[in-house]
């Protein structure tokens, strides 16, 4: 007899262990799939259950977003279709909106709840993994919450691709030039990987379109980058940093650092040193906090709101509970100073969820678990244009070197083969072919066109998730 019949047999396990994975980015994913394929036998013999919730039935390479909203990626491509993907557990497209954890259970919330008109669904589980990730994390800034644009979705990656390109039609079309200079003007604040690469990729986008337009000349367009310490990208380490600054305004980017947003009311930006740019395009990349569901839970947390987990990956202090990636503050062992926890990217949430699914499997078999152990390797960031920084294992690259490494890098990451494959195409045609550059906007309003012909008012009303459109 095996050790978990004993431990059935015993009463020390239930017959069916029910798993209830909140999410379903990098951790949510990545453990998901590693349960399913360690506990393959449990599964077909129907001694476990694996339930994964997550808003969206796809999984976001957020990586690729700067490409994808440069339309060098198709944003369906940088998505990965979780049903597909995780065929041996069932998904679940909602939100979890609460978790008691002392009665096992979480609220969950989806579509066909909202069409019922009934509460949310009661999910009882043995396992919880909850990995709800981050959210931008916005500051009282005035104006942000009606102006600002953020960057964490495949869907606001086409939507300010869409924006970018519209701003350049107005430009183009406007008799005012008071419009046509707040149509040009783009500011992007936060100096970290996802500002500094939409930056840079939508500049080179913008910079190429730009020659298809009879009055607008790359020139005309005021690339703003808003920082309020006095470096970026400090993944990549201070000379890279320095290297990003100058390559940047190498290209005209206007790179204010120890500077903040204070203001963008009225649809003006206005600095802490004092300069104001009248702009319709805000982008707040100014880092993230973890997901406010977290709020919800009966769960450890620390000062910052981070789920409170032990080096093995269990949130401290319970049983049967476990986190990763950017809601959890994991103790980073190789550090070696106590406190300091992991950082959130997806180089740790990846590590992460794999050492997670094999401990949770471990549990369940009565097994010691492992520790979560994983030193930092380094970052690589694209600026567009052939250009970006490296700095992995202590070497550093920049210029086309590094951007070369940024995409091997990130196609040999990118989960399924499918789409690393289509990718590759993606960008294999994008080197002999030109590049796209329409806006696709109104496919935010898809009946409106209808509502037209049939003498209606076009409805104000965007449909509901316009997604993986560009
Ligand atoms: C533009 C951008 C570029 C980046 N580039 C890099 C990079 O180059 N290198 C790097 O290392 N890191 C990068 N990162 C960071 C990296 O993507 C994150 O650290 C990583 O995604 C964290 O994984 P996670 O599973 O914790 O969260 P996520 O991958 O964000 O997944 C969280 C999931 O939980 C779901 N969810 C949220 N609330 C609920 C709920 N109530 N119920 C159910 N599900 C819920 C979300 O929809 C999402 O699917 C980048 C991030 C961004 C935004």
């Amino acid at each position: 007899m095996d050790k978990r019949k004993r431990r059935v047999r015993h009463g020390m396990v239930k017959e069916r262990a029910r798993i209830l994975v909140v999410g379903g980015g990098y951790v949510g994913m990545y453990t998901a799939l590693r349960l399913q394929r360690k506990l393959k036998a449990e599964l077909r013999r129907g001694e476990a259950e694996i339930t994964v919730v997550t808003p969206d039935p796809y999984m976001t390479y957020q990586p690729f977003l700067p490409e994808a909203a440069a339309g060098s990626i198709s944003p369906r491509h940088v998505v990965v279709p979780l049903r597909r993907v995780l065929d041996r557990c069932q998904v679940v497209v909602g939100e979890a909106q609460s978790v008691d954890h002392a009665r096992r259970t979480a609220a969950v919330t989806t579509l066909a709840t909202e069409e019922e008109g009934r509460g949310a669904r009661l999910f009882r589980y043995d396992e919880l993994v909850l990995a709800p990730g981050s959210v931008s994390r916005v500051l009282p800034v005035p104006g942000l919450a009606d102006h600002g644009i953020g960057f964490k979705t495949v869907e606001e990656a086409i939507g300010l691709r869409n924006h970018v390109i519209e701003q350049m039609d107005i430009a183009s079309s406007t008799r005012d030039p008071a419009l046509r200079d707040a149509a040009l003007t783009f500011v992007f604040v936060g100096g970290g990987y996802a500002g500094v690469e939409a930056l840079g990729e939508l500049e080179n986008m913008a910079r190429y379109a730009a020659r298809y337009y009879h009055n607008v000349a790359p020139d005309d367009m005021k690339w703003i980058l808003v920082e309020a310490t006095d470096r970026v990208l400090p993944e990549v380490g201070a000379e890279l940093g320095r290297y990003t600054v100058s390559e940047l305004r190498r290209r005209n980017v206007d790179v204010r650092l120890g500077t903040r947003l204070e203001s963008c009311a009225d649809r003006v930006a206005v600095l802490s040193d004092g300069s104001r740019f009248p702009t319709r395009t805000v982008v707040w990349t100014a880092g993230v906090r973890p997901h406010p569901v977290l709020d919800a839970t009966d769960l450890p947390r620390t000062d910052h709101g981070k789920l409170r987990c032990t080096a093995q990956l269990s949130i401290e202090g319970t049983t049967h509970a476990w986190a990763a990636g950017d809601a959890a503050a994991v103790p980073d062992v190789t550090a070696g100073e106590p406190g300091r926890t992991c950082a959130p990217n997806a180089q740790h949430a990846l590590r992460q969820a794999r050492v997670l699914g094999d401990n949770i499997a471990h549990a369940l078999r009565g097994e010691p678990l492992e520790t979560y152990a994983h030193r930092y390797a380094g970052s690589v960031a694209s600026l567009g244009h052939h250009q970006g920084v490296a700095q992995v294992y202590g070497r550093r690259l920049k210029g086309y070197p590094a951007w070369f490494m940024h995409r091997a890098y990130h196609l040999s990451r990118v989960p399924t083969v499918n789409r690393k494959a289509r990718v590759l195409a993606e960008w294999v045609l994008a080197g002999l072919f030109k590049r796209e550059i329409v806006s696709l906007g109104s496919l935010e309003h898809p009946r409106a066109e209808f509502e037209l012909a049939a003498g209606g008012k076009p409805s104000p009303e965007p449909p509901h998730n316009p997604k993986g459109s560009s």
